[in-house]
């Protein structure tokens, strides 16, 4: 099967890893990649943002299947181009998207679906917002309605810098923002597979959203996840395939736009049950890394069948036994203003230890020397027989990464490696 993979990330990598793993596989290409995907994938220069471009390539190459990986090429219909072009893709069409790129319209999925999630008010002025806040108290949860790159969302005590989120989303042409309930309890990611149909979850993981240890710091794309949940309740995913997949599928496939490629569910689990917080159309970064990590049964095939139908005639998927436990390597600055440019060595040394592997994420290379070009630069990760030993792994190889003034958590998957249940994230 010949791949092509669309994207730049450590997800996109962590797909590339796992396809080349595949004895299915015989040829992978990627656009426009890494240098670490650059190692697994014939790379190419495409703007993943242009689907006739993407489509072009895809045809000229000659695939059996497209992978795209970023929400932003699938809000812009990416997957609608190659599939016009007759290509297995994937990777949900632009109305499937729309799950992700707009948040008032995920909720109105959920609420005729019946999915639990909190309960949502849509405001498109200031006085509508700050009648939501009064009604729903504080803490306020504010989201930008559209996609905002990890930087739509501000869940705060504090009045005053709501209503500044509120003002500054309302701001944009079209402005809209969800405020809703405020949901308690530690969140759980879990990727399930459709092909429009039928449904294949897979398992779930956990992430660090904070910069800094003990959940201090700023919001960012994820400093690193681990995957299994020790602490997670019994029945969990079965749940959640039950009362939020599958119903989420078939509400898509009601309204004449089905749902293929992956439902990303982050789910915070309330006193009251699991509940949804958000949901992705694509697989969530740095999630993957850990769940990949994890999967024994050939990838390929996977996907090609949530591209191409008959997901639901799958064997079940087989897991490792091992854990694993994923550390992003982030520049200095990051996340407000990551440096750039500099240079980073100890990443073959890294990525030669047993059990670890290393995952480019804002890297280049030139002149076969590797550096840091964006904020998540690289991610270590660990495998092991426990939380314990996947942690030891990766943080061996962390250890040996050098990366002028990079930051990474040293306390990724240490409370579940520990016995206790995590508390937020
Ligand atoms: P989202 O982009 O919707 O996933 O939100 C980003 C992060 O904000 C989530 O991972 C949560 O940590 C937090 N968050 C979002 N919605 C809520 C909510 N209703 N209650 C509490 N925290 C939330």
């Amino acid at each position: 099967m010949k791949i092509l993979v669309v994207g730049t990330g450590a997800r996109e990598h962590a797909i590339v890893r796992a396809l080349s793993l595949d004895p299915a596989v015989t040829e992978l290409h990627a656009a426009p990649g890494n240098p670490g995907i650059g190692t697994l994938a014939t790379l190419h220069t495409v703007n993943p943002l242009d689907g006739f471009a993407v489509a072009e390539l895809a045809t000229r190459l000659g695939v059996d299947l497209v992978v795209v990986g970023p929400e932003a090429p699938l809000v812009a219909g990416v997957a609608d181009h190659v599939r016009e072009a007759g290509i297995p893709v994937f990777g949900p069409s632009a109305e499937g998207a729309r799950l992700e790129g707009s948040k008032a319209f995920a909720k109105e999925v959920m609420a005729a679906a019946g999915v639990p999630t909190a309960a949502p008010r849509v405001a498109e002025d200031l006085e509508q917002a700050a009648a939501a806040f009064d009604e729903l108290g504080a803490p306020y949860v504010v989201k930008d309605d559209g996609l905002a790159a990890g930087k739509g969302v501000v869940v705060t005590d504090d009045r005053a810098e709501a209503l500044a989120h509120a003002h500054a989303c309302l701001q944009k042409p079209g402005g809209r923002i969800v405020i809703e309930e405020y949901l308690d309890g530690p969140e759980v990611s879990l990727f399930v597979l459709s092909d429009g149909t039928d449904v294949v979850p897979l398992v779930p993981a956990q992430d660090f959203k904070r910069a800094h240890d003990g959940d201090e710091g700023p919001n960012t794309g994820g400093m690193g996840a681990y995957s299994p949940l020790p602490w997670a309740p019994e029945g969990l995913v079965d749940e959640v395939v039950e009362r939020v997949a599958r119903p989420t599928i078939a509400e898509m496939a009601r309204r004449g736009t089905p749902f293929a490629g992956v439902l990303y569910v982050g789910l915070a689990l309330t006193s009251k049950g699991p509940k949804v917080v958000e949901f992705n159309a694509r697989f969530g970064d740095p999630e993957t890394q850990v769940v990949l990590a994890r999967l024994a049964t050939p990838l390929a095939g996977v996907l090609l069948a949530s591209a191409t139908g008959g997901l639901g005639d799958l064997p079940p998927l087989e897991w490792r036994d091992d854990a694993a436990v994923t550390v992003v390597v982030a520049a200095e600055g990051y996340p407000a203003a990551p440096r750039s440019g500099d240079a980073i060595t100890g990443v073959t040394q890294a990525d030669a230890l047993d059990d670890v592997h290393v995952l480019h994420a804002g890297t280049s290379a030139s002149d076969g020397i590797l550096h840091s070009a964006g904020g998540r630069v690289l991610s270590v990760v660990g495998v092991g027989a426990d939380l314990t030993a996947a942690r030891t792994a990766a943080y061996a190889g962390v250890d040996l990464i050098r990366l002028k003034g990079a930051h990474h958590r040293s306390d990724i998957a240490l409370a579940a490696s520990q016995g206790s249940r995590a508390d937020r994230d």
